[in-house]
């Protein structure tokens, strides 16, 4: 039986949604803290408390990965061993702490506990002035006292001035894309939003950063959350919207943690609730929780989500801009392109656009994995070289050895090599080498790196994120996988190759959502740069490196 604690913290959470049912994810996590993991009787209680059926709500918790079906130890440790954390040798910690804690993986044991850390890095910012990151490393940055203190909530006063038309075309001609990936204009974005102020219309903040290889807005989430809340409130604002839900991965806990510290905060001080600042625009923001699901930082499955539903994409058209969270119009926003607006506010859309390329213009945190001497976040403009990311602000190759590959933009961004490193880092020059800036989660790997061993957890985790929606990326993610993992383990066939190349031509544009389209083209850079080696794994069942 869920104690009588538990049972009043389900109830709070109902009333940050339009319906009971849509509070499922959160109830099911409350009721989890409590018990360790969803009980039968657990699930039948929550069920009746959301006007839900047992199967329903068993369905949702189903999905998701960080819902425990059955009982777990007290403590929880994972180890991430994708693509940046296995350059630097992730197995051997899962080795080490096996053998240490004396279990294998998946297996329970008694207490203990681990943490894990971001490295967050601001040095050799050379010329530029950052502004994303720029406080981050000031003591207790993510108080609003010393977000005030820094100029914080300046831009908000300001804002609520303008007419909406006005706040919209100032974003419009600061040139802002959008920081997750796809770079769209979010000025345009906010102008497709309907002006009937009879209709609700919300705004979606997109924190749920499970690009691998991307850790640069849990950094603002975590350290500097008050750009972040500001630069919703105007987009509210900006859009005619009074709630804004922040959808956040469920990993994040302190983040998410932080952001409600933030938003209770802002509220005390007048920022957010009720007639801000004497405006009579009233905002309110909730954070929403995701439980361990990659696809959900798809915007539509983001959606499902926030909606207490499994994360599944839906069907575009009708965009989220006409038919969006609870069937209203909608803007989903990424952390870093909603944490420029206040800047955009306060110094003009001038300033921004002044920087970098004029179609891609601002300045753009990147973050840096691999195989670097400085691994860590730099703030430079947009535009900046891939060398000078790498070399001047990472500080080169580990051991000064020679590079071998990056991957510009998170595992689903085809990999370059040394040719491409004077390509700048934004939208349009990415692209034209057939590749993306997506997250600018920038992966080095050096000249001891196995490639096939990179495609091969590459389309593991796509295999394993793949929702199952639709047949060929359920099953064609899974097979690829198959065929890569015979070539690393010695037992490839001949026509592996060729057999890979056709798995991709199946795959490709045959989708529902991008997730298949992004594990094919991963592969295919890595199949485009570096054939020669995958055919030398097949044919001398062995590694070249
Ligand atoms: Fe789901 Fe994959 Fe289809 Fe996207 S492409 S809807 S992740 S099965």
């Amino acid at each position: 039986m869920l104690s009588t604690k538990t049972i009043e913290n389900i109830k709070k959470t109902i009333a940050k949604y339009p319906g009971k049912k849509f509070a499922s994810m959160d109830a099911l996590m409350i009721a989890q803290q409590e018990c360790g993991y969803l009980t039968e009787e657990a699930l039948r209680q929550i069920a009746d408390m959301l006007d839900m059926t047992p199967v329903q709500l068993n369905e949702v918790a189903a999905f998701y990965t960080m819902y425990n079906k059955k009982p777990v130890g007290k403590y929880h440790i994972q180890v991430c061993t994708n693509v940046s954390c296995s350059l630097l040798g992730a197995e051997h910690i899962v080795e080490f702490l096996s053998k240490k804690i004396g279990i294998k993986k998946g297996e329970t044991t008694s207490d203990v506990f681990t943490r894990s850390r971001i490295t967050v890095t601001d040095d050799g910012f050379n010329m530029f002035e950052p502004v994303l990151l720029k406080n981050i490393n000031t003591p207790d940055s993510h108080r609003i006292d010393v977000y005030i203190k820094n100029g914080g909530y300046q831009a908000l006063p300001n804002a609520l001035k303008m007419q909406t038309d006005a706040l919209i075309q100032m974003v419009k001609d600061s040139g802002l894309r959008g920081r997750g990936g796809a770079g769209f204009s979010t000025g345009l974005k906010w102008s497709f939003i309907t002006k009937e102020p009879t209709i609700l219309k919300y705004l979606c903040c997109n924190a749920d950063e499970g690009e691998p290889g991307t850790f640069k807005d849990r950094a603002i989430i975590e350290k500097d959350p008050h750009p972040l809340i500001e630069g919703m409130a105007i987009a509210c604002y900006a859009i005619g919207a009074q709630t804004a839900y922040i959808y956040i991965r469920g990993e994040f806990d302190f983040g998410a943690r932080r952001l409600e510290q933030a938003i209770s905060e802002a509220c005390e001080k007048g920022y957010l609730g009720k007639n801000i600042l004497g405006s009579n625009f009233n905002c309110d923001i909730y954070v929403h929780k995701g439980a361990g699901a990659y696809i959900c930082g798809e915007e539509t499955a983001l959606l499902e989500s926030i909606e207490g539903k499994r994360g599944q994409p839906r069907i575009k058209p009708p965009f989220p801009a006409q038919v969006g969270l609870f069937a209203k119009p909608t803007v989903i926003n990424n952390v870093e392109t909603l944490a420029c607006i206040p800047h955009i506010v306060n110094r003009g859309p001038k300033w921004f656009a002044s920087i970098g390329p004029e179609k891609s213009p601002g300045p753009k945190i990147f973050g840096v994995s691999g195989h670097v001497k400085k691994p860590g976040l730099y703030e430079l403009p947009m535009g900046t070289t891939a060398r000078e990311v790498i070399y001047t602000h990472a500080g080169g190759i580990r051991d000064d050895r020679k590079l071998k590959a990056f991957i510009p933009g998170g595992v689903s961004a085809p990999m370059l090599t040394e040719k491409d490193l004077d390509t700048p880092m934004d939208f349009d020059s990415m692209a034209t080498k057939g590749t993306m800036l997506g997250s600018a989660g920038v992966i080095v790997m050096d000249d001891t790196t196995c490639i096939v061993k990179i495609a091969m957890r590459t389309m593991g985790f796509f295999r394993h994120e793949s929702c199952g929606k639709c047949t060929p990326c359920r099953e064609g993610t899974d097979w690829t996988y198959k065929v890569l993992h015979r070539i690393e383990h010695s037992q490839g066939k001949e026509g592996d190759v060729e057999l890979l190349e056709s798995l991709c031509g199946n795959i490709f544009g045959r989708t529902f959502c991008p997730l298949a389209d992004g594990a094919v083209m991963a592969l295919r850079g890595a199949l485009k740069n570096f054939r020669d080696e995958f055919e030398y794994h097949v044919k001398n069942k062995r590694c070249m490196v």
